[in-house]
């Protein structure tokens, strides 16, 4: 569809008033990595662009006592190059420095990345992991929901139509045992849309039990997603290199099961051994 118009926010007031005056017409951009391609495919939807990209309500990272907030348009360049993401966030900033080329990092945005609801979307593993929550403005309020519960299915999210994602809350854990791995293996090492993600929360006590994990996915399934059965399995086992091997042996099962019949079948149930060993020996390091 053919873009009629632009409108520059410059708060998110501004951005709501131009959502409720293109009602139906109007479609977000922040970065514009990915709908920018949609727009030159002809693949928009709407005819009028509404860019949050410097509304200050969705910008910069908060280090709060209980939470960290990071502004939904927040860019990975500004991720990758904090010293407090790479030291309190290590999942997250991996997962940032990991996405497309620096071109991408200097334009693409977290929140972005998570309305997109891409099965491939790199910041959403380690967020779910870190039982990330939303906040959501529209005209009509805010709400706050799990990020666990906003993907329905392949690009389709709990995001109606008039509002916008402001910020991503991540609750500090309670123990400061805890810390968060991500690894993906991508097609090339630049500029390449993740083909399997792991990313695991582990929270360990002294003698390295498992006390609490929280492990998720990204490209095995139609969205990113936490795995159960292996957080199951964890909990309460000492880690060590006898169990991270066993893991693997569940997580390739379970990517069996839920790829049965797709060509990618065989190559991501090997491959999510070395991805999924290599998060929680990157853990397992980390806490020696
Ligand atoms: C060459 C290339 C390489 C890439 N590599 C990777 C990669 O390695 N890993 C990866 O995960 N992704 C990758 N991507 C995809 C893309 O860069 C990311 O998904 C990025 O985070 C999208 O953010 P954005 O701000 O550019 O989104 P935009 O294009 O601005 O918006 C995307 C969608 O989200 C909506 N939206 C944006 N912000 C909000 C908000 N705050 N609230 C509600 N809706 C919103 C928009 O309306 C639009 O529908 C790549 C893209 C390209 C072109």
């Amino acid at each position: 569809m053919k873009v009629e118009k632009v409108i520059k926010a410059f708060s998110l007031k501004e951005a709501l008033a131009a959502l409720k005056e293109n009602e139906g017409r109007a479609e977000l951009i922040a970065g514009g990595t990915d709908l920018l391609v949609k727009i030159r495919e002809n693949h928009n939807k709407k005819p009028v662009i509404v860019d949050i990209s410097d509304v200050p309500e969705c910008r910069g990272i908060r280090f709060e006592a209980d939470y960290i907030a990071i502004g939904a348009c927040a860019k990975y360049s500004e991720l990758v190059e904090s010293d407090r993401v790479m030291r309190q966030l290590p999942g997250l900033w991996e997962a940032s420095k990991s996405v497309g080329a620096p071109q991408i990092q200097n334009l693409g945005t977290v929140g972005g990345n998570i309305a997109n609801a891409s099965p491939a979307a790199d910041a959403v593993p380690p967020l779910l992991a870190m039982e990330a929550l939303l906040e959501i403005v529209s005209n009509e309020g805010c709400r706050t929901v799990a990020l666990k519960d906003f993907f329905k299915g392949k690009g389709q999210a709990d995001l109606n139509e008039g509002e916008i994602i402001t910020q991503i809350i991540i609750p500090r854990p309670g123990s400061a045992h805890i810390n968060v791995q991500f690894e993906k293996l991508g097609l090339r090492n630049a500029l390449a849309i993740s083909r399997l993600s792991a990313a695991a929360a582990v929270e360990l006590s002294e003698d390295k039990v498992i006390e609490k994990v929280c492990v998720a996915s990204g490209s095995i399934g139609l969205t990113g997603m936490r795995e159960p059965e292996l957080e199951a399995f964890l909990t309460g086992k000492k880690l060590d290199e006898a169990l991270i091997s066993s893991a693997c042996d569940l997580f390739s099962e379970v990517v069996s099961s839920r790829l049965s019949g797709r060509g990618t079948m065989p190559f991501k149930r090997e491959a999510v051994r070395g991805v999924f060993g290599n998060a929680l020996k990157k853990a397992l390091r980390a806490s020696l």
